[in-house]
């Protein structure tokens, strides 16, 4: 595990590993199929990428998401690490010439499409390759009781009975009720004591429903408050969708629209304006966001209730997978739900489907009227016990004043009462407030005590607390395509003067995250690699790296290796660069750096030079890693402190670091690619030797050299 820590920090840039990801490693490591459930930006895939580069031969990972391969082959080299893909995107001629130089070794991963593994030949290809891991991304679609059962998925149990190098076997997802894990344990050959779950609650979300007003409202303050934010917008309908789109770009805001009936350009184009941050903002159905793994979507807003819990918690949970706030906002309306059970009576004939399909749509509504915890609800639903309140969904932390509305509710009520409850919204609301409308003087509806009793408010205006009254269950709608109001029994009570009838004050609206000009100057500049690399700006750096870079204002390498996210890798293509800007930025408003000079002269004031401090724990005879724990520093920091020391004459044990015969092999090395860039020497030196002994035998040389 040691050595799975130090890729951890060398390729990925991170410090340690997340709840699940250790012990999924290790177990993986040691030959024991597992599964894996955490939560979507949980963190998945590092542990198998992880295992893939520690294991001999290849890894095999099955993802149903063919256009997120791509983007995860590119992010991984980015790292640094060798890998392909292989599915329907890419010509026959492109897969056969892949496939030789899979066999040849030249990769430690190699995504597949399930589809894929029907094909006989394809399978007879992957016999001859030496595969030690196969992990299944997704895994949920591999149960008919998921909610988007994959078929192909079925062949993965017999490929793997077939395969001669007998791999270990890893199945992660993000979504399983505990039927759903059964069912991928059974089918995989993963016993049950084997699974790891980290549970599914995502502590950097924030949920809430909004019922009491009117959504388009609310979506048009909300939007202005966070412009230059990413996020997506779910609406039902294609209609729907379309309809959004053109109000939205009418109110001048930047937004791309995706659906299933626009054409695959029109679609690939939107999706790659929106990943590429050029469009932050996305209308779209629920068929946008299953090849999405944009990192910095900071929020989703559902403009319809989904039909069910699993579909609302996978399209709101696209927000934040780089572990920065985000937030997720339901928008409710008591039509969605009369559409939803209308869809559901159309659509499959069989009984015992629209049974379960409407109970999963009473859940849904349960959840947008509950009084406690949302992230509870939704952990409750997946099958956790006892979960903990969050502390920060709106049901947690909302402190809004009501106001009393119960004679406005009054009015309205008697007034249902008194056209016969054979009435729809629109009618209702006209009668209220005295529409001249030919239809309600054909029911003598002007006649009515309560005909314009609410004069003072548009029916635009009093529709939308029709709707808060049908969200507060105080009228319920029947019928199908054009329901008809009726007054409930809570109602009645209302109308009583048994009920009061309370109002929240309207929701306050605010910024996700504050702003911050250094992070827009980075972020600008990772936009510009990004285009020149051809790859999502998310690739280069994360919003969580850019975000920690503007808060530690990194001045040297050194520093540099501290953010989150900088692995050897990334830090020598793209390390200069970075520091040029934060420099240029910190120079142009010098109280930052005053303020940073500070801190970081009075650290320097009371205490050695850093260097010199892992010096003087070296010399006690401690090793890498505990000067690392002692210090809270990465050993990657460590090793370039002594390093540093060497350079300044003070002993170093090289001995302890590297043979005699690498240090002539590296040398040797280095001079027959004429070069002493890390990445390339790594890679032309045999796989035992890391990047440290690389580095401390170049210091070494030069020493000598300048000792001649
Ligand atoms: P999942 O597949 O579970 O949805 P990913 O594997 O895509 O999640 O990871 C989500 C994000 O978390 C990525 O940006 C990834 O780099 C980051 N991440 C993963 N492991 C760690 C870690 N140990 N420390 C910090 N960030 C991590
Ligand atoms: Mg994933």
């Amino acid at each position: 595990m040691e050595k799975a820590r130090e890729y951890l920090q060398e390729y990925f840039g991170y410090e340690s590993f997340r709840k699940g990801q250790e012990q999924i490693i290790e177990q993986v490591l040691g030959g024991i199929n597992t599964a894996g459930i955490m939560p979507t930006g949980g963190g998945k895939s590092i542990c198998y990428q992880i295992p893939a580069l520690l294991l001999p031969g290849v890894t095999l990972v099955i993802s149903p998401l063919i256009s997120l391969m791509k983007d995860q082959v590119d992010a991984l080299e980015q790292n640094g690490i060798d890998a392909t893909f292989l599915n329907s995107s890419i010509s026959g001629l492109e897969s056969s010439n892949r496939m030789n130089d899979i066999k040849q070794g030249r990769y430690k991963l190699v995504y597949v499409a399930p589809e894929r593994l029907e094909n006989p030949a394809f399978q007879q290809d992957l016999f001859n390759v030496e595969i030690s891991l196969v992990a299944i991304d997704e895994a949920h679609c591999i149960s008919q009781w998921g909610h988007d059962f994959r078929p192909s998925y079925l062949k993965i149990k017999t490929l793997l009975k077939n395969m001669p190098s007998a791999p270990t076997v890893l199945a992660l997802t993000a979504t399983a009720t505990p039927h759903v894990t059964d069912d991928i344990c059974q089918s995989l050959g993963i016993s049950v004591q084997h699974t790891v779950s980290t549970g599914f609650s995502r502590d950097n979300l924030f949920f809430s429903v909004v019922k009491e007003e009117n959504r388009s409202r609310f979506l048009m303050r909300y939007l202005e408050k966070n412009k230059n934010e990413s996020g997506i917008i779910y609406a039902a309908t294609r209609k729907e969708v379309d309809s959004l789109y053109a109000k939205l770009i009418k109110a001048g805001f930047n937004t791309g629209r995706y659906h299933a009936g626009m054409n695959e350009k029109e679609r690939s184009e939107q999706q790659d304006q929106f990943i590429r941050d050029d469009v932050p903002l996305m209308v779209a159905t629920s068929a946008f966001g299953m090849g999405i793994d944009k990192s910095n979507v900071r929020y989703v807003i559902h403009y319809q209730t989904p039909k069910n819990m699993e579909s609302y918690y996978q399209e709101a949970g696209r927000a934040g997978r780089d572990g920065l706030d985000s937030e997720c906002i339901l928008l409710y309306s008591p039509q969605d739900m009369q559409i939803q059970r209308f869809l559901i009576d159309q659509s499959n004939p069989s009984q015992e489907w629209q049974s379960q399909e409407l109970k999963k749509l009473n859940r849904m509504k349960d959840y947008c009227f509950t009084e406690g915890c949302l992230q509870a609800f939704i952990l409750r639903y997946f099958g956790e016990e006892n979960p903990e309140d969050c502390g920060h969904c709106e049901n947690c932390t909302d402190k809004r004043g009501s106001v009393d509305v119960t004679t406005q509710a009054q009015m309205v009520l008697s007034c249902m009462l008194r056209m016969g409850e054979r009435f729809g919204k629109t009618m209702i609301s006209q009668v209220l407030t005295g529409s001249r409308n030919k239809k309600i003087e054909e029911f003598g509806f002007q006649k009515l005590s309560t005909y314009g009793i609410i004069n003072d408010q548009t029916a635009k205006d009093v529709g939308d607390f029709i709707d808060f009254l049908t969200a507060k269950q105080y009228i319920e709608m029947t019928g199908g395509q054009f329901p008809v109001l009726k007054v409930t029994n809570a109602g009645r009570e209302v109308l009583l003067g048994e009920k009061k009838v309370l109002r929240k004050e309207i929701k306050k609206v605010s910024s996700i995250s504050a702003d911050h000009g250094l992070f827009e100057e980075l972020r600008q500049l990772r936009k510009e690699l990004a285009s020149k690399e051809n790859v999502p700006p998310f690739i280069i750096f994360s919003d969580a790296s850019l975000k920690d870079m503007a808060v530690k204002l990194p001045r040297t390498e050194e520093e540099f290796l501290e953010v989150k996210g900088v692995g050897i890798q990334k830090f020598e293509r793209f390390g200069n660069l970075f520091l040029q800007g934060i420099s240029k930025y910190v120079q142009a408003h010098p109280e930052l750096d005053t303020n940073t000079m500070i801190t970081k002269e009075t650290v320097k004031r009371t205490t050695k030079p850093s260097h010199l401090e892992s010096y003087r724990l070296y010399q006690e005879g401690k090793s890498i890693k505990e000067i690392g724990a002692l210090r809270g520093l990465s050993s990657i920091s460590i090793e370039n402190h002594l390093l540093k020391c060497a350079e300044e004459n003070l002993d170093i044990k090289w001995d302890e670091i590297f043979l005699d015969k690498e240090f002539d092999l590296v040398l040797e090395t280095a001079k027959q690619l004429d070069s002493e860039k890390l990445k390339p020497l790594k890679e032309a030196l045999p796989e035992h030797i890391s990047y440290f002994m690389i580095k401390a035998i170049l210091v070494k040389a030069g020493l000598e050299n300048e000792r001649c």
